[in-house]
């Protein structure tokens, strides 16, 4: 591993630092973690901190000796000084001459030591940097370190490796008496340069910045050679099918399994994140697969965000997707079972009960496809899929030393309903739509924009799909949504438009039917040409992405919503639009057919019916001429309707989420255009 400290970088940053009245200890700090964090083999989500004790002005002008430790929401990998809460190091050091400190009674003791109270809570390892003497402390969840401690003998290899340089920490989760027992251990050895915490990580000490980073950086290399020089292992591979499904065919049916339906209301949906490379197909196609790949976490705080154990399904035979879809269905089944037996088996244990998690698995295992990870947001999704790339990567390399061993179950589950998380629970209030997917067709215009929005503020996470790329990447990384390239008037760009969203999210929920141009010619003189172009964008383009998508929602079987974007047209034909008119009108029809063919599946299909909106269709140029031909202002010409309001893409965004979120509304259309009698329904 590569030393990356340059004395510039860290005294430009000094520099820059002072201006802002951050004292040179601190600026260092956040220096040297930046360089950590920024290595995802050190540290990955949140696995790992650092600290430096110093010295504070407080408003009273008194200099306080203070710990500066990563607080809890900041990266390290562009950690800023905020991100480095000060806490009064004289109290909290103090803590180490009781005999036991809960969890909760820790957290008090660090918040109400703030120098400022608006800061984020300190790092739960926080006493652990308090108690130890040296300035900068150093704490990593280092790939090779685990490699080398996940071992019935880690300690062996490690005090082989290391000698007297490292001190080693017995197991125990992290809080006070993980704190307390490293100090105990410290006292003992205190020319140690750093701490070895078995089945957990690695901690590293200095006067300087400098030198705790350059011995961390140290350590890390020799467990890296360390494990160089064993021989490599190749997982023994199973026998798989010929031919393997692809990623967008199998992520949906896992997708459908994996939606808890235990809860009231409706499946809840669970988006998805698709990860395959070299190593991870040896990883997952071994024969022993269940053994290594269930052995539990490779460090503990993994496991509140991948759960004890990945789900691993057979292979899936692309000739058999049925029989995948069974068998499949039996291993997400026995899951789930095994789930709640590991809850009951150690809730019993507990002196005060634990409220249970979903028994739906955060990591799947698929043998010659790859792997997924899982999450209520795609965000948590892909977390959890790092966390499992992670994994793959650690546990090879732990096998070059002997078999895999994590940390027993009773711990596992310690840390996974630890009372900090119980505490959470129910107190983040979930978005309507988190964790479904929806797809918007038709580029950048101002419907798809605002309608993309729309999805995403009710948590959904959101596709544009259009011909045009790089307009669709402009709606995209306007919400922070996918832009997935698809033409709606070629049957395969569709089918690779929505198994290329399969592949990224897990499937689609919900689909808005948007992309559509209009064509003009007055019926009687309308050339055939004409009519078929428009057609085959205002109707079959409708028909092409509802055809994939309602493949999708049935493999899935958890329901769906098709939305089209049909127009005032379908209803009240304007003169010389019947090009644009009639096809339009299908797709209202197109709309009912859906509706009456796929209720049983719990798709529900509504339209709406929108008019007169400053859009890719009625873009400045047509609305002057018109307002023109009608003497009016445009103003007035947009209000044209029953309201005298002149109607937005958010209105009609707005719209789509309502019909999206009508569980008992399907063949309805909703009409968004202030008020057009003539173009009423019902
Ligand atoms: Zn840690």
């Amino acid at each position: 591993m590569k030393n990356l400290w340059s004395d510039n970088d860290a005294s430009a940053l000094v520099k820059l630092y002072a201006g802002q009245g951050v004292n040179q200890d601190l600026a260092l700090r956040v220096y040297s973690t930046r360089l950590l964090g920024g290595d995802l083999r050190l540290v990955l989500h949140g696995g790992g901190n650092t600290s430096v004790k110093t010295t504070a002005t407080d408003l009273l002008g008194d200099g306080v000796d203070v710990l500066c430790v990563k607080g809890s929401g900041w990266d390290m990998g562009d950690i800023e000084p905020p991100g480095m809460p000060a806490v009064r190091l004289d109290p909290i050091r103090r803590l180490a001459g009781l005999g036991r400190l809960s969890d909760e009674e820790m957290v008090n003791q660090c918040r109400i030591n703030l120098l400022d109270a608006s800061s984020p809570n300190p790092s739960v390892e926080t006493l652990l940097h308090a108690f130890l003497p040296h300035k900068f402390v150093d704490h990593t969840h280092a790939d090779a370190v685990l490699a080398l401690v996940d071992h019935e003998n880690g300690g062996d290899l490690c005090a082989e490796l290391y000698g007297p340089r490292m001190v080693l920490v017995p197991y125990i989760m992290p809080g006070f008496d993980l704190a307390r027992k490293a100090h105990e251990v410290f006292q003992d050895h205190p020319d140690s340069e750093g701490m070895i915490l078995l089945k957990h990580g690695i901690f590293t000490y200095g006067t300087t910045a400098k030198m705790a980073y350059d011995r961390m950086i140290e350590m890390v290399s020799l467990a890296e050679d360390r494990i160089a020089q064993a021989a490599t292992v190749s997982f023994a591979s199973a026998r798989l099918p010929k031919s393997i499904a692809d990623a967008g065919q199998v992520a949906p049916v896992l997708r459908g399994l994996i939606a808890d339906r235990s809860g009231e209301g409706g499946p809840k949906r669970m988006v998805l994140n698709f990860r395959a490379s070299p190593e991870i197909s040896v990883y997952v196609d071994g024969k022993d697969v269940a053994r290594y790949g269930r052995a539990g976490p490779v460090t503990p705080d993994h496991v509140i965000r991948t759960k004890p154990r990945p789900l691993i399904v057979p292979a899936p035979d692309s000739a058999d997707m049925e029989g995948f879809a069974r068998d499949a269905s039996a291993s997400v089944v026995a899951y789930a079972d095994d789930y709640r037996a590991y809850f009951e088996r150690n809730n019993a244990t507990q002196a005060a009960p634990k409220t249970a998690l979903d028994a739906m698995p955060r990591v799947i295992l698929v043998p010659g496809l790859g792997l997924f990870g899982a999450g209520n947001s795609a965000k948590a999704a892909s977390v959890a899929a790092d966390l499992a790339e992670t994994t793959v990567g650690v546990i090879t390399a732990a096998e070059r030393l002997g078999p895999f061993e994590s940390i027993t179950e009773a711990d596992i589950f310690d840390i996974e309903y630890w009372s900090l998380e119980q505490a959470k629970l129910g107190k983040a209030s979930e978005k309507l739509l988190a964790g479904h997917i929806a797809a918007v067709t038709g580029g950048a215009s101002g419907i798809v924009l605002a309608t993309a929005r729309a999805f995403r503020a009710q948590g959904a996470e959101v596709a544009v799909m259009d011909r045009d790329l790089s307009a669709a990447s402009t709606a995209a990384e306007a919400i922070g949504g996918l832009a997935i390239e698809c033409d709606v008037t070629d049957v395969l760009s569709v089918a690779r438009g929505f198994s290329a969203l399969a592949e990224s999210y897990g499937g689609v929920d919900i689909v808005v039917s948007n992309a559509g141009a209009a064509w003009q010619g007055r019926i009687g003189d309308v050339a055939e040409e004409i009519l078929r172009a428009s057609f085959e964008l205002n109707f079959y383009g409708h028909q092409r992405v509802a055809q994939a998508a309602v493949a999708i929602m049935r493999a899935q079987e958890t329901g769906g919503a098709l939305l089209f974007n049909t127009s005032k047209q379908a209803v009240n034909p304007g003169a010389d639009f019947g090009p644009y008119g009639l096809p339009k009108a299908a797709t209202l029809f197109l709309m009912r057919q859906y509706a009456l063919d796929h209720g049983r599946d719990g798709i529900r299909s509504n339209a709406v019916n929108a008019d007169r909106i400053r859009s890719g269709l009625l873009d400045d140029d047509m609305i002057a001429q018109r307002a023109e031909a009608r003497g009016l202002s445009e103003a007035d010409y947009m209000a044209g309707n029953l309201l005298g309001r002149e109607v937005t893409a958010d209105d009609v965004a707005q719209a789509f989420v309502e019909l999206a979120l009508a569980e008992s509304t399907t063949g309805a259309v909703i009409t968004v255009d202030g008020g057009n009698i003539a173009a009423a329904l019902r």
